[in-house]
């Protein structure tokens, strides 16, 4: 069977997130997106760690389940260096103990949902790998609190435990291009999750994977990332990594984009007297191995797409994904076609264009086709994307006729 899953989200423990970060709203926010599992974040935490338990019923050791919504126990921790480490665990106990093993070194663990571990990434990766808990780096390629951040290397960060990695998560700046232009990334499995801190189907899910298991259990799944028994990874869905507010070298005062040769030869100082952000994209190339990316034969493609509301905000030319409006395309297309992951991915076009307005269904089929035009962002300024049928078409006194034959459903 093919599952959904998006597994990285914070809960309402961890800093700057949305009260609605409970298992009971992300397990009914869930199906309207199309997710089938859901990885818990956060699970060192008590009081999220308790909600856990007592709202859910569990199907496996490591596998829990509310309103049909599976839930595999997880959590993100910042090691000593400002490097982030996704970990999932196969079971409550492996938390307990795991929990048990940090404790000294971490000082905020009952605090923040997302702990600091005064441990390096060999130390956390050795009590991983005698925990049979898997571990890798998280959005491995942001410029400030990621792998490459701070190293050159996965042997830099994990040492004699490097072995014990199997997966590394892209982040909503890189893809699969980007990551498979570095040699020692080809054996692992790629992971596209949304980092969410809010239920809001424009952030949960807006990146996630589709895997071939048997069933959807955290055993499986953890099947697929080793790629055994025909289990599989069989996309990776998420932003174009140009969109991310870090792609281009910039200035982080007045945004102008550099060349990293001229970044360079400036010495990371912008004309106008601010610091020149070494993009993404600048770093990879600092990082790469190969031109062009070299894709391992287990690689699976790469959907470049964003959240349904703000396409819709896009293609009816509206400034928000929030509006009445837009809300109101979603909900149709949602009860049409049970959830947004199948309109953005699945569904005939020709059967969306029953339904929707024809700019929103030419704009779903431009990101299918990897039609979209992306400005890149930069120096915390996300990239704007254009869509290319629309562009001559945006033009709202037209949308407001067709906007009101269409909400009338
Ligand atoms: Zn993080
Ligand atoms: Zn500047």
């Amino acid at each position: 069977m093919l599952i959904n899953i998006d597994l990285h989200i914070h809960s309402r423990f961890s800093g700057a997130t949305s009260q609605k970060m409970n298992i009971k709203t992300i397990s009914m926010e869930a199906p309207k997106k199309g997710i089938d599992v859901v990885a818990t974040g956060d699970c060192l935490h008590s009081g999220w760690l308790k909600e856990i338990k007592e709202s859910t019923r569990s199907v496996d050791e490591g596998t829990l389940e509310l309103n049909k919504t599976r839930f595999v126990l997880s959590t993100e921790v910042e090691d000593k260096n400002r490097v982030h480490h996704l970990l999932y665990f196969p079971s409550f106990s492996s938390v307990e103990e795991f929990k048990g093993k940090i404790e000294s070194k971490s000082r905020n663990l009952e605090t923040d949902g997302r702990p600091n571990v005064n441990m390096d990434g060999e130390e956390i990766a050795q009590i991983a790998k005698d925990l049979d808990i898997l571990i890798g780096p998280s959005h491995a390629f942001t410029p400030w609190t990621a792998l490459y951040a701070h190293h050159n290397s996965l042997k830099s960060c994990y040492g004699d435990l490097v072995d014990h990695v199997s997966f590394l998560e892209l982040g909503l700046s890189a893809d699969s291009n980007y990551a498979d232009r570095i040699k020692e990334l080809s054996r692992l499995t790629f992971l596209t999750n949304s980092d969410s801190h809010s239920p809001h189907p424009v952030r949960f899910a807006r990146e996630f994977n589709r895997v071939e298991v048997k069933d959807a259990t955290f055993n499986e799944i953890k099947k697929a990332v080793f790629r055994e028994g025909g289990n599989k990874f069989v996309l990776n869905v998420g932003l174009p990594p140009e969109e991310g507010k870090y792609n281009e070298s910039s200035c982080i005062s007045c945004y102008k984009h550099y060349s990293l040769k001229e970044a360079v030869a400036r010495n990371w100082r912008c004309t106008c007297g601010g610091r020149i952000k070494k993009g993404v994209k600048d770093r990879i190339e600092e990082l790469s191995d190969y031109e062009k990316p070299v894709h391992p034969s287990h690689r699976p493609p790469y959907l470049h797409i964003i959240p349904l509301s703000e396409i819709i905000a896009k293609a009816i030319g509206q400034s928000s994904p929030f509006t009445k409006r837009v809300t109101e395309i979603w909900n149709r297309l949602i009860k049409e076609f049970k959830n947004e992951i199948s309109v953005l991915v699945d569904v005939d076009i020709e059967d969306i264009a029953r339904v929707a307005p024809p700019a929103v269904t030419e704009a779903v089929q431009a990101f299918r086709e990897g039609k979209v035009i992306v400005h890149p962002g930069g120096g915390g300024k996300y990239g704007v994307i254009e869509l290319p049928y629309l562009s001559e078409k945006i033009d709202l006194p037209l949308y407001v006729d067709k906007q009101k034959t269409l909400l009338d459903y």
